[in-house]
C-alpha cells in the first residue's frame, strides 16, 4: 500500500533493524521500545490489522506466529505478544504487527 509506513519498511524504502526476514514475514525492532527486548513482527502483505484477518489472507499470521515462536525462544523469562487494533487500543500504524516483548516484567500497560 503506497502511503503504509509498514509496507514501506518491507520495501526498504525506510530503513529497520532486522531481526528475521523470509518471503512473507518480516521482524525488526521498534523504533520506540517499551521493554528492552521489543520487536515487531509484520506479515510482508498489507494486512491493515487484526479485525482484516479472513480465511484468504490467515496463512501469512500463522507464520507470523511461527517466527514468534522461533524468536521467542531467545528470549529469557518469557515474552508478551500484543496487537493493537483501531484507535481505542492505540493503534498508530494500520498495518497488522504484533509486537514481541520481553527482557524484563512487563506491566500490562506495555505496547
Ligand atoms: P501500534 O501503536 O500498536 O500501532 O504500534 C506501532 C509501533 O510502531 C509503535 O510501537 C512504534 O514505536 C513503532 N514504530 C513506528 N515507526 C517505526 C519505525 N520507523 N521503525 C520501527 N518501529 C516503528
Ligand atoms: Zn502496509
Amino acid at each position: 500500500m503506497a502511503d503504509c509506513l509498514f509496507c514501506k519498511i518491507v520495501e526498504g524504502i525506510i530503513p529497520s533493524q532486522k531481526v528475521y526476514e523470509d518471503d512473507f514475514v518480516l521482524a525488526f525492532k521498534d523504533i520506540a521500545p517499551q521493554a528492552p527486548t521489543h520487536i515487531l513482527v509484520i506479515p510482508k502483505t498489507h494486512i491493515s490489522g487484526a479485525a482484516d484477518i479472513t480465511p484468504e489472507n490467515s496463512a501469512v499470521v500463522a507464520r507470523c506466529f511461527e517466527v514468534i515462536a522461533q524468536l521467542g525462544k531467545d528470549i529469557e523469562g518469557g515474552f508478551r505478544v500484543v496487537s493493537n487494533c483501531g484507535g481505542n487500543a492505540g493503534q498508530t500504524v494500520p498495518h497488522l504487527h504484533f509486537h514481541v516483548l520481553g527482557g524484563a516484567p512487563l506491566n500490562l500497560t506495555m505496547a
